[in-house]
């Protein structure tokens, strides 16, 4: 009885499980001439042929042409075999598979059979599908993004001498749209502006969006012709007003141009591919330094020039510590005594790697960083120190001016850390001036404040480079300001139509009562006109070049 129900219990058991594979895996066995031979339900169930349509049938009659092939390859060999493959149900739709293949050698006979056991996997393709989707393809509108671009460029079986073309298009101050009218706003006219894109482009370009409002298209073989046309169709589709809701939005992009063989070596697609971006990406910059809407195409000089420009920045962080600044001094010349009234002083770098540096060069840089403000606290502190110096040496200047920059004047402890400077090196105020620029005088109310501060402290403030900017002279009576310079480029004008000008500027701003200095003074021609119009004063390589200021105790006494 015992043994009975055991037996019974093992066969149950084995019924069991020989159902739950046949649940979930198909079976299909065919001869070597490639008959099939059996079928099981699952196999029956998910392709929806009936027994009758497979037994006896050819094997490719049922299975698609590359999976024949495969088979057909493999039985030959006789070889065993794993894969994921994607078969065809009756009806042509497509289902997933992980197929095994292994041929069998039927003892008793010694036929050969073949045995493909297939599980389905659609549901678990269909999630790596949606997974690859999501690594690859932009949501917000649909483009490949930066990762599926190196997969193109790996996956494109493109001839060595394929020349890409790389146009790295950035949409000019798309900030401002997110700011003024909400990020749903600003997707939605991203969303326009790809289609845009997309339109305005051949079918074999490769189109992705590379970050936020960036856009790169990869074009292949194109003449500079034709990718001058494709730039103006960009720049000109782009600029078609946009409308979303009841708001009317003008775009502009900027566009850059690179172009390079990524197909030479294998091994180097995407170094090529990335190092052709950058470029791109740098030209981009240069065409928006050109102004909005504009494209521009790289040129080896760009990288040079952003090279050096990194290497200044890399450099002039610990420059201070270094020591590697210093101060020259030009003589302020009153032009009817001919007399050295004041000096104004000009910062200079030495650099262990990279020699004299203009300060052309590297202000901007230390603007940039915010490190002009400490470099700013130096200068002043030293040119405080170098009057007093001289004063105690007897050389009576009325001035000495420092050049200020924006960032430095926008410091909320600029005048407390100046008036600190003045105390600490006993310097009366009235003998330093300080240079600002019109874009200082931009942001008129903090300025303005300062601007009464420093009038209170005593010190005196010029207008540098005047003439360059926007500020009318009946604008700039209401602060108090006491100079201003006439900019270089005015003079430079003289013997043109500079002239104008610069008298303008002169009776203008004697009338108002500021002192008048003329920058840049180069001949005699230049300086007997200045001279002629009462222009105050002048500054020039004519009466002096910037010099040390152990050389300035000359100057005074050769120019007195
Ligand atoms: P800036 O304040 O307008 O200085 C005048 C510039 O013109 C100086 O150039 C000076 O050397 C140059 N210069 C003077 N006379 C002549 C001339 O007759 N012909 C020619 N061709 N040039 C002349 P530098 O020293 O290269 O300074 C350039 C600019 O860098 C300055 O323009 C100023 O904006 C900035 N800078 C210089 N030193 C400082 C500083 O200590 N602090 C700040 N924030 N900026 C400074
Ligand atoms: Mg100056
Ligand atoms: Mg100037």
């Amino acid at each position: 009885m015992n043994e009975t129900s055991n037996k019974t219990d093992q066969k149950k058991f084995q019924y069991e499980i020989e159902k739950m594979i046949n649940d979930l895996t198909m079976i299909i066995v065919f001869n070597h001439q490639g008959i099939i031979q059996y079928v099981n339900t699952r196999f029956i169930e998910v392709t929806q042929y009936t027994q009758e349509e497979l037994l006896g049938q050819a094997f490719t009659d049922i299975f698609t042409d590359d999976f024949s092939t495969m088979v057909k390859q493999a039985a030959n060999n006789k070889q065993k075999w794993t894969d994921d493959i994607r078969q065809q149900k009756k009806d042509g739709t497509h289902y997933w598979v992980e197929a095994n293949f292994s041929p069998i050698i039927d003892n008793a006979t010694e036929n050969e059979y073949y045995v493909l056991i297939q599980r389905e996997i659609t549901e678990r393709k269909k999630h790596e599908q949606m997974m690859e989707r999501l690594a690859y393809i932009d949501p917000l509108t649909n483009f490949p993004n930066r990762n599926y671009m190196k997969k193109w460029i790996m996956d494109k079986q493109d001839a060595a001498d394929t020349e890409i073309t790389i146009l790295f298009i950035d949409i000019d101050r798309f900030k401002a749209i997110n700011d003024n009218f909400g990020h749903d706003i600003g997707d939605q006219v991203l969303i326009t502006l790809a289609k845009r894109l997309k339109k305005s482009i051949h079918k074999e370009a490769f189109i992705c969006r590379y970050g936020g409002e960036e856009f790169i298209i990869l074009l292949q073989n194109q003449s500079k012709h034709e990718k001058n046309l494709l730039l103006n169709a960009i720049l000109h589709a782009i600029r078609e007003p946009v409308r979303i809701d009841y708001h009317e939005l003008l775009l502009t992009a900027s566009i850059g141009i690179s172009s390079g063989y990524p197909f030479q070596k294998d091994s180097e697609r995407i170094a090529v591919l990335e190092d052709l971006v950058k470029k791109a990406d740098i030209a981009m910059y240069h065409a928006k330094k050109q102004g909005i809407s504009n494209y521009h195409f790289h040129s080896s000089n760009q990288i040079r020039e952003m090279e050096r420009t990194y290497q200044i920045e890399l450099e002039v962080r610990d420059a201070l510590e270094r020591n590697e600044f210093s101060l020259v001094y030009q003589p302020l010349i009153n032009l009817k005594t001919n007399k050295i009234v004041g000096v104004e002083s000009l910062l200079r770098w030495d650099n262990r790697l990279l020699g004299k540096v203009s300060p052309m060069e590297f202000i901007p840089i230390l603007e940039e960083t915010g490190l002009i403000v400490p470099v700013g606290k130096w200068i002043l502190h030293s040119v405080c120190h170098q009057m007093m110096s001289w004063q105690q040496q007897g050389l009576f200047l009325q001035r000495v001016s420092v050049n200020v920059s924006p960032l430095q004047f926008r410091d909320p402890h600029f005048v407390s850390n100046l008036k600190e400077i003045l105390h600490e090196a006993r310097l009366d105020a009235p003998y330093l001036e300080l240079e600002i620029t019109e874009g200082t005088l931009l942001d008129i109310e903090n300025s303005a404040k300062k601007l009464h501060d420093l009038k209170e402290l005593g010190v005196k403030v010029s207008i540098d480079d005047f003439g360059t900017g926007y500020s009318s002279l009946s604008y700039l009576k209401q602060l108090p300001i006491d100079t201003l310079k006439i900019d270089k480029s005015f003079i430079d004008d003289l013997d043109r139509d500079g002239k104008i000008i610069v008298n303008t500027i002169i009776s203008m701003g004697k009338n108002l009562q500021f002192r008048i200095i003329a920058e840049g003074i180069e001949n005699s021609d230049q300086f007997k006109y200045l001279q002629q119009q009462q222009c105050h004063e002048g500054q020039g390589y004519f009466f002096s070049r910037p010099v040390e200021s152990d050389r300035i105790e000359e100057l005074y006494h050769s120019l007195q």
